[in-house]
């Protein structure tokens, strides 16, 4: 950079010393012709004088000679006349030659001749006025040859070094127009170019610089960005500790899921997401709590096997061009559509206890897969922990005779489940069984007979049921059988499959084989009402069935 500058600085330098160097010889040239001019014209006054003062001379001379020979007056006024005026005309070219010596010497001497002449010319007019013709005549020697000839010697001298330096004046001029007209043809086009180069250069640099400042801009962004990213994800390492101490304190797996959804909704802000639990029959993941809205919805029900992240234990990124490698439980995607999907499973110890759906356009979800990990692994935990004190709850909740549940759990988990199915608008049915005639029973086979029998009805209960069905024993020989998600029609059926089962029923009991049995049924199917209503509504069926001959099941609010 620094390098460049210098040279551009360079650059600029040499052209505007060029440019100073072709206004200076420019000026200089001008100055040239100028006083080369001057000299031209002093050169050509001196020649001038020079031949005046010939002329005159001459005149002179002349105007003697015809005084001599006319006697003529005219001829010697002529003669003072040109005589008055040499001496001016020399004193001129003495002021003319004065920068010059050598022509100076030769006016000085021509100035003596002339004076030595006019003294001949004096003498010879005495002459002629003592003598005439004659005597002048003889006056006229060689010595005043000499003297005319030295003078025009002289004059043609002066005049010839006059010319001579008009010669080299001229050659000058040349030279100096010369010397101008490479300084233009040069200097100016080796100037413009030098100039042009240097702007080219500048150019150049003025490019690299915005380039070099787009790239650091965009460095900063980044830089920005990255920073952003670090606070976020501190924020979410602290949002995440925070929420695994609220976590532990959960009471149940309803708490730990809305805690972990809004915890997620907060840290992938603009993503949908869905939290599944697998069922306690372990057939299906059903939805429990969902956030935002989904790119591409999911099914509210999963087999496990539907999902890639159940199926592998691990996170599996759904892609819409990897259709085999897709979870079945997502719709569709829309031609086109992009997005994150991600499926999280949630396992703890092993067990898995359900998965996270998330999706989202953001690409920055797979930044943060890491905090929803971790999120994930803490509601595994939690749901896991939940699940085993259920059960252990569950199990200090057993009646001891039958395993069934007791009566406590039996009021507890039929609020819980007639209010999830009203929620959901599912069907949910309840059934009352009562034995008939046990009294009789206990009287023929003695009490233990009839808790042999107990214990025998309670295996077949909790064998003809499904899991998420609900055996209690409401109190001495009733027993009472919560059918979550059944309609009354399956109800009824799963009521005379019990009655055959228990009429087949048969029981050891002191090594001897105690009498078949049977029951009685009462149906009720959930509307809007409570679960002290639907028990008594039960109740109420269990009640007609015994009245129209036991052995029977029928239904709440049904005629006879
Ligand atoms: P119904 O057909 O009208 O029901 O006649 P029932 O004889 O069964 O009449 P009820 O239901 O009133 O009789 C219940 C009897 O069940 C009374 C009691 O002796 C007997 N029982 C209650 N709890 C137990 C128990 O834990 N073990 C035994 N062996 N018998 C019990
Ligand atoms: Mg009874
Ligand atoms: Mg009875």
């Amino acid at each position: 950079m620094r390098k460049a500058n210098i040279t551009n600085w360079a650059g600029l330098l040499v052209a505007a010393t060029i440019f100073v160097g072709v206004g200076a010889g420019v000026l200089w040239g001008v100055q040239r012709f100028i006083a080369d001019a001057r000299y031209v014209s002093h050169t050509n006054e001196v020649i001038a004088s020079v031949d005046a003062f010939e002329a005159r001379l001459r005149d002179a001379e002349s105007a003697q000679r015809g005084y001599l020979l006319t006697s003529d007056v005219d001829y010697l006024v002529a003669y003072r006349s040109n005589h008055e005026q040499l001496q001016p005309l020399l004193d001129r070219l003495h002021t003319l030659v004065a920068d010059n010596p050598a022509q100076r010497a030769r006016v000085e001497q021509m100035q003596q001749l002339e004076t030595q002449r006019l003294e001949q010319i004096r003498g010879n007019l005495e002459r002629y006025r003592r003598g005439g013709l004659e005597e002048a005549r003889a006056g006229i020697d060689d010595e005043v040859l000499a003297v005319s000839s030295q003078i025009r010697l002289m004059a043609q001298q002066l005049i010839a070094t006059e010319r001579q330096l008009l010669a080299r004046r001229d050659q000058s001029s040349q030279r100096s127009a010369l010397t101008l007209r490479v300084l233009a043809v040069i200097g100016i086009p080796l100037g413009i170019v030098l100039l042009g180069l240097v702007y080219l250069r500048l150019l150049g640099e003025m490019r690299r610089r915005s380039r070099a400042e787009q790239r650091n801009k965009e460095a900063a962004a980044r830089l920005q960005q990255s920073l952003a990213e670090s606070e976020r994800h501190r924020s979410g390492l602290a949002e995440l500790t925070r929420y695994a101490g609220l976590l532990q304190n959960s009471h149940n797996a309803d708490e730990a899921v809305a805690l972990t959804t809004q915890l997620l909704s907060r840290l992938l802000p603009g993503s949908g997401g869905t939290v599944y639990r697998i069922r306690a029959s372990r057939d299906y993941a059903e939805q429990l709590a969902v956030w935002g809205t989904h790119v591409v919805d999911s099914q509210a029900l999963v087999p496990p096997e539907h999902c890639w992240a159940l199926r592998r234990g691990q996170i599996h990124l759904n892609s819409a061009d990897e259709v085999a490698a897709r979870c079945q439980h997502l719709a569709a995607a829309e031609p086109g559509s992009a997005g994150q999907l991600a499926c999280i499973p949630l396992t703890a110890q092993g067990v898995q206890v359900g998965f996270v759906y998330i999706s989202s356009t953001d690409p920055a979800l797979m930044r943060r897969m890491e905090l929803v990990h971790a999120a994930a692994e803490q509601l595994s935990m939690t749901l896991h922990t939940i699940s085993l004190q259920e059960k252990l709850r569950v199990q200090s909740i057993r009646d001891p005779l039958t395993g069934l549940f007791n009566r406590r759990y039996l009021e507890e988990s039929l609020v819980r489940e007639l209010a999830r199915c009203q929620r959901r608008g599912l069907p949910f049915s309840v059934l009352m069984l009562d034995v008939d005639h046990f009294k009789t029973f206990n009287d023929t086979h003695g009490h233990p007979g009839g808790d042999a029998l107990l214990a025998a009805l309670g295996k077949l209960l909790q064998a003809q049921l499904r899991t998420e069905d609900i055996a209690c024993r409401y109190g001495g020989e009733e027993f009472t059988v919560l059918l979550p998600e059944a309609s009354v029609e399956q109800a009824s059926a799963r009521a005379a499959q019990l009655l055959d089962a228990i009429r087949a029923l048969r029981v050891e009991h002191m090594g001897h084989e105690l009498p078949a049995i049977t029951a009685s049924i009462g149906i009720a199917a959930a509307g809007r009402d409570s679960a002290e209503q639907l028990l008594q509504r039960a109740d109420q069926a269990l009640y007609r069935a015994k009245r129209q001959g036991r052995d029977r099941a029928l239904v709440d609010g049904q005629e006879d």
